[in-house]
């Protein structure tokens, strides 16, 4: 009987699992309410039964699943496949690895979700069998993940290849963090609507003025098209969005040195609006004694990533006898 991996995407809000086979050929996938506030144990369950089904309705039987990887949000201690904190689900040290493990009685792998998706990305997507590349993801936050020589950055307990508190302004914004100065807190959808409103709130003149005065609130993709149609404020807005991401894409580089990198998430959304700036700021303030041609690009995957970076991850590990 052919064997099957499972791809795991745990999400605040949403619960996804898929079932591939050993190519990582989806074979079948079903998206739950993720219920995180009934806690951990009954999250886990949830996972046993959706899998079991999954399983099931492919035509397999638990007993053909190679591994399975689950991707979280949150700081994550993959080597004991610990939970250690999440900022938007009040997970807090879960051995979530070991509980999956024991309900489903196969290897388990537990990665941050940043991470699981640039590793779809690399495995199928803009990253295709890159050994040096980074992903950034723009949200409500800013994630993201680096590969380095073929291995994703983790680092000391969990603290590496966290992109989205990479500091590019002293003392500068406050972020969720706790920090100053994360491109979070600059580059990101929210800190883009906040720049916006402060602007407008500052007196700034604005055609973005309006929807303020019609929703209450002004949202990113609200300042992007305003931008788009010349509105002043809004494409100095906008700017300082591409400006702060070419900045944190310049300090990427110089500190792994990535051949591509690669922008996923809700902002990208913006298309070239987006991206056309971020090149043109990281082609100007770019240093100038070597210049080799790193890319810029767009992700090639959509929802799909994470329950495809997680299965993947899972045979990949597991391949390595990281996992057992
Ligand atoms: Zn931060």
């Amino acid at each position: 009987m052919a064997k099957i991996l499972i791809g795991i995407d745990f999400g605040g809000t949403n619960l996804k699992i898929g079932c591939f086979d050993e190519k990582l050929t989806l074979l079948i996938k079903d998206s739950i309410p993720a219920q995180i506030n009934a806690g951990p144990a009954a999250v886990v369950e949830k996972i046993g039964e959706l899998t079991a089904r999954l399983v099931s309705l492919c035509g397999h039987s638990t007993y053909d699943i190679i591994a399975a990887g689950i991707g979280t949000p949150g700081v994550v201690d993959v080597e004991n496949g610990v939970v250690l904190a999440t900022s938007n689900i009040k997970f807090t040290n879960i051995p979530l690895r070991q509980m999956v493990r024991d309900r489903l009685n196969v290897p388990v792998i537990l990665e941050n979700d940043a991470n699981v998706t640039c590793w779809a990305e690399r495995v199928a997507g803009a990253g295709k069998g890159a050994r040096e590349m980074a992903l950034i993801t723009l949200g409500t936050g800013i994630g993201g993940g680096v590969i380095t020589n073929g291995e994703l950055v983790r680092g000391f307990a969990g603290n590496g290849g966290e992109i989205g508190h990479i500091i590019i302004k002293q003392d500068g914004r406050l972020c969720g963090c706790g920090q100053r100065g994360c491109i979070e807190a600059y580059g990101s959808a929210s800190a883009t609507a906040a720049r916006a409103t402060e602007a407008i709130a500052a007196g700034g003149k604005s055609s973005l003025q309006k929807i303020i005065e019609t929703n209450g609130q002004i949202s990113c993709k609200d300042v992007y098209e305003h931008s788009a149609a010349g509105d002043e404020l809004a494409r100095q807005i906008t700017d300082e969005t591409a400006k702060s991401l070419a900045t944190l894409c310049i300090n990427l580089l110089h500190i792994t040195g990535p051949r591509r990198i690669i922008f996923y998430g809700g902002m990208i959304e913006a298309g070239e609006l987006l991206l056309e700036p971020i090149r043109k700021f990281f082609n100007e303030h770019i240093w100038k004694i070597r210049k080799e041609s790193i890319e810029l690009c767009f992700a090639a995957l959509g929802a799909e990533a994470g329950i495809i970076g997680a299965a993947a991850l899972a045979s990949y590990e597991f391949k390595k006898g990281k996992i057992i």
